[in-house]
């Protein structure tokens, strides 16, 4: 069948089922044959790979990952979608449509049964307020990942891919830059979907790292003390972390710390690099 990925086909097939896009759910579809082409391009999806892709739609972007990868599972919330979806994507025979919420799935399961355990790639279109709980959940579980690829807002692509000194670098930056690195594949404007939604979007394509980029004794507690450094990014980062409730740092040893290090006293979290978090996590490890 014709592609959909034109906004004449995506309007036909969405008159044709009677379909009610749900805001609930995210429901903004592509329109745009380059966007698509930049994404499965910028995806490194090749006929070895198992693709899962999170938020088929109406199967714009499955019918290209269809063409371009050995297998794609695809799932979607929305079961309106499902007669949608028979039909748009019937000429392709290595599709698997599994209607579940994502957040409910078990996606080791789903890399087991389709690829052998090994690496999958993920691509993905979601509602805005689910996609970081998504990647960094996946990033943080033990699911084999090759690399992620997913549209977001362009502001929040921008925060994953900085480093510091930037306005944009924080807590997001360095949680994504432990686990993998980004790569800012498309710029994607409002009026390459249906319906418009109200931002610009990115399409950011995160490759997870083999091993970590910095190794620290005590994780956690370095996750604490940048989210601590960026919940108050004005202060100093000896006065953010230890006035954290979640951290029990007094100053002297962030201090002693920070002079271990060479830093100055008054530096602030935004100026730090992952490798120095580490480090000073790694210092107050002793005697936290
Ligand atoms: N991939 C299509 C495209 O690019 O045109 C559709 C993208 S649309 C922005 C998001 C899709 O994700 C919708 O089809 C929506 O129903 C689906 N979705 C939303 N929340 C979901 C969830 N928790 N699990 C699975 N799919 C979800």
């Amino acid at each position: 069948m014709e592609k959909l990925s034109n906004p004449q086909k995506t309007i036909e097939i969405i008159k044709k089922y009677n379909f009610n896009f749900q805001k609930k759910f995210g429901q903004n579809f592509l329109v745009d044959a380059h966007v698509l082409n930049k994404i499965i391009a910028g995806a490194n999806v090749t006929k070895d790979d198992m693709v899962l892709e999170i938020g088929p739609g109406i199967g714009t972007m499955t019918q290209y990952l269809a063409e371009a990868a050995r297998e794609v599972v695809a799932v979607e919330i929305d079961r309106n979608l499902l007669p949608i979806l028979e039909e748009t994507l019937s000429d392709y025979d290595n599709v698997t449509v599994i209607n579940a919420d994502i957040l409910k799935l078990d996606i080791q399961k789903i890399a087991d049964e389709h690829n052998g355990g090994r690496p999958i790639k993920v691509v993905a279109n979601l509602p805005y307020y689910i996609t970081t709980p998504i990647i960094m959940g996946l990033f943080e579980s033990h699911v084999p990942i090759d690399n992620l690829t997913v549209m977001v807002q362009k502001e929040v692509a921008k925060r994953m891919e900085v480093g510091p000194g930037t306005k944009d670098y924080g807590a997001l930056s360095l949680a994504v830059q432990y686990y993998a690195m980004p790569y800012i594949v498309a710029n994607v404007p409002c009026n390459c979907f249906m319906p418009r939604p109200n931002v610009d979007s990115a399409v950011i394509r995160l490759t997870r790292h083999k091993e970590p980029p910095v190794t620290v004794k005590d994780e956690k507690l370095m996750f604490a003390m940048i989210r601590a450094a960026f919940n108050q990014r004005r202060k100093t980062l000896v006065n953010a972390i230890s006035n954290s409730a979640e951290l029990n740092i007094g100053k002297e040893a962030l201090q002693e710390g920070l002079n271990t290090l060479g830093l100055s006293l008054t530096v602030r979290g935004e100026a730090l690099t992952l490798e120095q978090f580490a480090a000073l996590s790694d210092i107050l490890s002793e005697i936290y």
